[in-house]
């Protein structure tokens, strides 16, 4: 019978069985989870145990059941989502910190590296001197800078929303194009849904200026509070980035706060070939970037960029708490020295966002950063801009294929097009559902312009240009076979 002490066995044995699993995974020869030949889910929907199995049952269950029938995300053809399989070296230090660090405060090396990778990001994406904080994705990064926009605004009107409430209608400005997560957070944080007004884009999916200064000026005269403009440096549809120097300007023009969501495609700018199409970056009051997309994190990593991160104290602090800051040690004590990593929290980012305990997310970042440095993140971020543009050549020779949106960082969007074809939307859907049963080649689809297009997202590490010509093959083999 195994107790609560049944912990057996040393790490290095059992992560290594465990390390053999992944490694057998990582080689993608399996069937998908749901292949109708499957039959792990009865084996694994047990009763609950009274009693414990101990940790060898579990581990072998773990690799041959859990493992084996993990997510397609990590595939090398693996296209749908902007989320992609970690790298090793991110699997290797997410381990590590949750043995080592399982949370992010106090005086420790990870506490350390969670300012110090902040600070090589701003650097490394040309922040200047903006201060970050790190969340579990976009979507809390969202949210804590729309939490630093809302503040601003109503400080500026003397009121401090965050102990008050708001006091007044708001509005968000962003494009028909952008993350939906902006919605939400204007939800989350009281200022309801509707307060995001969507600005109209071009044909190439970037915002109108014309029409974000007719919505602002519309808002004025109805009394309605200007609160934040939300530009997106890649958006998640098509890659599309808002013509940032502009909308930066008009932000400062009416005194709005200029928020860019780089959530996926802020890492392109260390591509120099498309870098100016960040020119007005400088002008924003908050960034976001996920480090667990491009960057390929292992997934629960996002950072928030304001200037002063004391504004984010004010709008998220949790108010001090005994258990918490009377643990450490008191200012002006006798012996006010720091001698033990619980002397002090280190940068309290708790009182910067929404999360109290979290994982440390910093050593992820800088155990990236130095495994390749900037030169070879600046490679991977060219190679899959690259496997891009390489479809709109491709397609030049092949009157099949028709390009919807030329890409502007990694996602392209084109169909499959016949003559003899009268709804195209259902044959590239149909060609869609096949690509993603063969189990090779698995872009999402979007739909531009009203069409509905394969929009393969290249953002994995572990994509290479083999993919993108087996895609374009498969794509022509399957279109031909369906007209
Ligand atoms: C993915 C994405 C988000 C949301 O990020 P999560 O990490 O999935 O929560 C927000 N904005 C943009 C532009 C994105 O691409």
């Amino acid at each position: 019978m195994h107790t609560e002490l049944a912990e057996t066995g040393k790490l290095q044995e059992l992560l290594g069985r465990l390390g053999a699993g992944l490694d057998t995974f990582q080689e993608f020869t399996h069937l998908d989870a749901q292949h109708p030949s499957k039959d792990w889910q009865s084996q694994l929907t047990t009763a609950l145990p009274q009693q414990g199995e101990g940790i060898d049952s579990v581990l072998d269950t773990l690799i041959q059941q859990v493992v084996a029938n993990g997510s397609p995300v990590p595939k090398p053809g693996f296209t749908s989502y902007i989320t992609t399989g970690a790298t090793t070296i991110a699997t290797l230090a997410t381990t590590a910190a949750s043995v080592a660090s399982p949370q992010r405060y106090m005086l420790t090396a990870f506490n350390l590296l969670e300012e110090l990778s902040l600070q090589w990001m701003a650097e490394m994406f040309s922040l200047g001197a903006m201060q970050g904080v790190y969340s579990s994705g976009g979507s809390v990064a969202n949210l804590v800078a729309m939490g630093a926009a809302r503040q601003s605004a109503f400080e500026r009107i003397g009121i401090d929303p965050a102990a008050n409430g708001v006091t007044r209608p708001v509005s968000i400005y962003a494009s028909t194009e952008c993350h939906h997560t902006i919605q939400r957070a204007a939800g989350v944080l009281g200022l309801g849904r509707r307060a995001v007004k969507a600005i109209a884009c071009d044909d190439q999916g970037r915002m109108l200026v014309s029409e974000l200064v007719r919505a602002i000026e519309a808002d004025l005269a109805n009394d309605i509070l200007p609160m934040a403009i939300v530009a997106n440096a890649g958006t998640t549809n098509t890659g599309a980035i808002d013509p940032l120097a502009k909308i930066g300007a008009i932000a400062k023009q009416y005194g709005i706060w200029f928020h860019v969501d780089g959530a996926y495609g802020l890492p392109g700018i260390l591509d120099e070939r498309i870098s100016h199409l960040f020119a007005g970056l400088e002008l924003a009051d908050s960034v976001i970037v996920d480090p667990h997309k491009w960057l390929g994190a292992s997934v629960g990593v996002a950072a928030t960029y304001v200037h002063d991160r004391e504004l984010l104290r004010r709008a998220f602090t949790q108010e001090p708490a005994d258990y918490l800051e009377g643990t450490a040690l008191q200012e002006g004590e006798p012996s006010a020295r720091v001698e033990h990593s619980l002397d002090d929290f280190g940068i309290p980012y708790f009182d910067y966002g929404v999360e109290l305990s979290a994982p440390c997310r910093g050593v992820v970042v800088w155990a990236m950063i130095r495994e390749i440095g900037v030169t070879g993140l600046r490679q991977r971020m060219r190679r899959h801009n690259d496997m891009a543009a390489f479809i709109v050549t491709f397609a030049e020779d092949y009157p099949q294929l028709e390009i919807l949106l030329a890409p502007t960082l990694s996602i392209c969007c084109f169909r499959y097009v016949s003559e003899g074809v009268a709804d195209l939307d259902r044959l590239n859907q149909r060609l869609h559902r096949q690509l993603v049963r063969e189990n090779q080649y698995m872009p999402s689809t979007t739909r531009v312009k009203g069409q509905l297009a394969l929009r393969p997202c290249f953002v994995g590490a572990r994509h290479e240009q083999d993919q993108v010509e087996g895609l374009m093959a498969a794509v022509l083999r399957i279109g031909a076979t369906l007209v």
